[in-house]
């Protein structure tokens, strides 16, 4: 697109611009700025800056209006939202509400957002594995999807070099399917975990239980203090935003130490309608943003585009970013643009009880629960279906305190609580298989209220998801009798798709620029100056939570992209 405007051109020239100020926006901002690129992170969002915009961090149960519930009027204009677990009085401001932001479910699904800076890195529960090669080799292997075009070799430092700066809780479990990592003292199991932990291990060659890998800071270091962050309280109060930084955040790490830098930029409440794509240099040029207020249009500049809206988003900039060469949206000439998208399967749970350890409770607060790498189709092809799940467990003893009378009696009766029995829990997390089908496209009359197309979302579990409930439900229930659980029960959600919220795909990585949108380093196969390195690129999903591979592959990307700048 011209523009004859000189001054206001050179004025909004940056060497890199990135979309979206996110869990993987915040490590390119990072990366680039580091490294002395200026670099301009734009973000639609409100701003929330670490320690002065968390409003409830250090407020106590009984200062909450609703005592930390949020009232039914409020739910029912926020059908969506109000299903994840963090819409509550304490952290619902960290998430975008339904009507604001409306999209077209052609299926069913639920997508969670959170726009201000950080984006849902200051909501997430923190979980944080490594991917193997049994997930980079699965899809050539199990006749799937695309071929990765990387395996873990050429992801393994890059984790490390994410893991050293975020701080990773956990322990040196020694197991292929789930790398080891660059960890902090990981957290304890409690007594019923470890016992769990035994029968699984007595009884299986192939199944382990391990304390849950996350993104918490269990042993100060230099690095974390100049970030100025401190080690965790277990307070549990993560999904407010962490006073002491125990926790992972963009908001409390990675973009204040771009800023510090001096050579990041950040601008709120702006919009990225498109990427301008310049017909003549053939790469894009910058971006088309829109004011979220005043509706202003301004166009930003630079050599360089990371693409880091999310992965729905990243998918609906992408689809709207038309030109004469592009029509159908940037890089988009295989057509498969927004298509293969995929997600984790949640819909499944258990439940039981334990008799024993009487003696024996737990206290205080946690911020992660026991792990059960992914068992399923490891080494071969053993079930009716394609691929695995991981799953969490916990073990917690009821606490029964009695609230009547007032008083000494009242403080009695809190101070002396009685025990119940142990209950056990535990939730799958599913690989969902990548297919043409489960798509996103731009809806053709809906706008939102900057003028832009809805995204039209059509995406919907297969047979391949039903028989790995079953088979969940039957091995579960299994493990859980061998360790003399009782009251086994089993459940289905029946949840639609989204509120696991780990929406991967639609631009994703492969070889072949036939079958893929992005190579080996993330760009656009045909616009190589854009990288895409949010969940939109994934493959394939694996079973492991993924924030932690966006934030390697965007490093990794940097990298790659400041050495192809300095070769020109
Ligand atoms: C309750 C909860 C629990 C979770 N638990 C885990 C977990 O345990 N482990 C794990 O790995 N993951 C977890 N996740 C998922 C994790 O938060 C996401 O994978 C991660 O934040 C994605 O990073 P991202 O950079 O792609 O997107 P985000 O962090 O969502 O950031 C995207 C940013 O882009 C901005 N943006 C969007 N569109 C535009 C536009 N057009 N113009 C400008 N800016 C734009 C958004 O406002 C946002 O700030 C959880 C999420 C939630 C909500
Ligand atoms: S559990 Fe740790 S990280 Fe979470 S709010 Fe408490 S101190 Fe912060």
């Amino acid at each position: 697109m011209a523009n004859f405007n000189i001054d206001h051109t050179k004025d909004n020239t940056y060497d890199v611009i990135v979309i979206g100020s996110g869990m993987s926006g915040g490590w390119a901002a990072k990366e680039f700025t580091e490294k002395g690129l200026k670099t301009l992170v734009i973000e639609r969002g409100r701003e929330v800056k670490h320690n002065v915009n968390y409003p409830t961090t250090n407020m106590n149960p009984w200062e909450f209006k609703h005592r930390g519930r949020i009232p039914e009027d409020v739910k029912k204009e926020n059908p969506i939202a109000s299903k994840c677990y963090v819409f509550n009085e304490d952290a619902e401001h960290f998430v975008s509400k339904d009507k604001e932001h409306p999209y077209v479910q052609e299926k069913p699904f639920d997508w969670i957002k959170g726009y201000q800076t950080g984006g849902k890195s200051l909501l997430w529960a923190r979980q944080t594995q490594r991917l193997s090669d049994f997930d980079f080799e699965g899809p050539a292997r199990d006749g799937f999807a695309v071929d990765w075009p990387i395996r873990y070799k050429d992801l393994a430092p890059w984790y490390s070099h994410v893991e050293k700066f975020v701080g990773i809780a956990g322990n040196l479990d020694g197991l292929d399917i789930l790398p080891d990592g660059e960890f902090l003292p990981g957290m304890e199991l409690n007594c019923l975990e470890k016992y769990f932990k035994s029968s699984v291990e007595k009884n299986y060659t192939n199944r382990h239980v391990i304390s849950g890998r996350c993104a918490h800071i269990t042993e100060n270091r230099d690095i974390f203090a100049q970030q100025g962050r401190g080690q965790c309280q277990y307070r549990n109060l993560c999904q407010r935003g962490c006073p002491f930084g125990g926790y992972f955040s963009s908001n409390s790490s990675t973009l204040p130490w771009a800023m510090k830098t001096g050579n990041l930029t950040m601008i709120h409440n702006s919009v990225v309608e498109s990427i301008l794509y310049d017909e003549q240099k053939e790469k894009a040029t910058g971006v088309m943003v829109i004011d979220d207020e005043t509706k202003e249009v301004k166009e930003y500049f630079a050599s360089i585009i990371f693409v880091n809206a999310g992965a729905l988003n990243t998918n609906l900039i992408l689809l709207n970013s038309k030109s004469s060469r592009f029509q159908e949206g940037l890089g988009n000439d295989n057509g498969l643009l927004g298509k293969y998208v995929a997600f984790h399967n949640y819909r499944a749970r258990m439940s039981g009880e334990f008799d024993g350890y009487a003696d024996k409770h737990t206290t205080g607060r946690e911020p992660t629960s026991a792990y059960l790498p992914r068992f399923r189709n490891v080494e071969k092809q053993e079930t009716n279906f394609l691929r695995g799940y991981a799953s969490g467990f916990t073990a917690r003893r009821q606490i029964l305190q009695d609230t009547s009378g007032i008083g000494n009696n009242l403080k009695e009766g809190l101070l002396n609580p009685t025990y119940g029995v142990w209950q056990v829990g535990s939730h799958m997390m599913g690989e969902t298989i990548p297919k043409e089908e489960n798509q996103v496209s731009l809806d053709r009359e809906k706008k939102d209220d900057w003028g832009i197309p809805l995204l039209k979302i059509d995406i919907a579990y297969d047979d391949n998801d039903e028989k790995m409930i079953k088979d969940y439900h039957e091995q579960f229930t299994q493990m859980f009798e061998e360790a003399g659980f009782t009251n086994i029960r089993t459940y289905d959600s029946k949840q639609a798709p989204g509120l696991d919220i780990h929406e991967m795909g639609g631009v994703r990585m492969g070889k072949d620029p036939k079958t893929s949108l992005l190579n080996k380093w993330n760009q656009l196969h045909s616009c190589q100056n854009v990288y895409v390195t949010d969940g939109a690129c994934m493959t394939s999903t694996a079973t492991q939570n993924p924030s932690l591979t966006y934030m390697a592959l965007t490093a990794r990307a940097c990298d790659h992209a400041i050495k192809a700048s300095k070769k020109g």
